[in-house]
């Protein structure tokens, strides 16, 4: 399906998508918003999922947790639409550029799933969160349901 590997000039200053799935068969991709820079997740694909998200230009990834690829959104019609993907120098990482309905992405209710800072400088087992969004962009019980997420611990 894609290009086989063969030359480190290839990979890395040729034309070729040749992209270096792990040992587990995937690849890791963070996504960010298109608009403003952003980072909105980090997530895996693998093969299908990069291949899909390609040719329908909406984010695929594959769920570690559920073992199921996941079409991102398709539940909550937060669809993530490719503005651009770009591969790393190795091609062993990729990044979206995306545009989102109503720029929430994360299932929790928020913009990104980084919505909490982890301060520094203090010892690792006395810190405490911040959150940094201060309000949630959509109520997850309204788009979900009340049925809490199985797959988290
Ligand atoms: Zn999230």
């Amino acid at each position: 399906m894609f290009a086989k590997r063969v030359s480190i000039e290839q990979v890395e200053e040729g034309n070729d998508l040749a992209p270096k799935f792990d040992a587990d068969g995937l690849i890791a991709c963070v996504t960010t918003a298109a608009k403003t820079g952003e980072v909105l997740m980090l997530g895996y694909m693998n093969a299908e999922a990069l291949q899909k998200t390609i040719e329908t230009g909406e984010a695929h990834y594959y769920s570690r947790s559920r073992k199921v690829l996941w079409h991102k959104g398709a539940t909550s019609g937060l669809v993530q639409k490719v503005v651009e993907m770009r591969i790393d120098d190795d091609q062993d990482a990729v990044w979206l550029r995306v545009a989102i309905p109503g720029d929430a992405s994360c299932h929790v209710g928020y913009r990104s799933c980084f919505y909490r800072s982890v301060p520094t400088g203090a010892p690792a087992d006395q810190i405490e969160l911040t959150f940094e969004e201060k309000e949630k962009m959509f109520d997850p019980k309204a788009v979900y349901g009340d049925a809490p997420n199985p797959t988290i611990l």
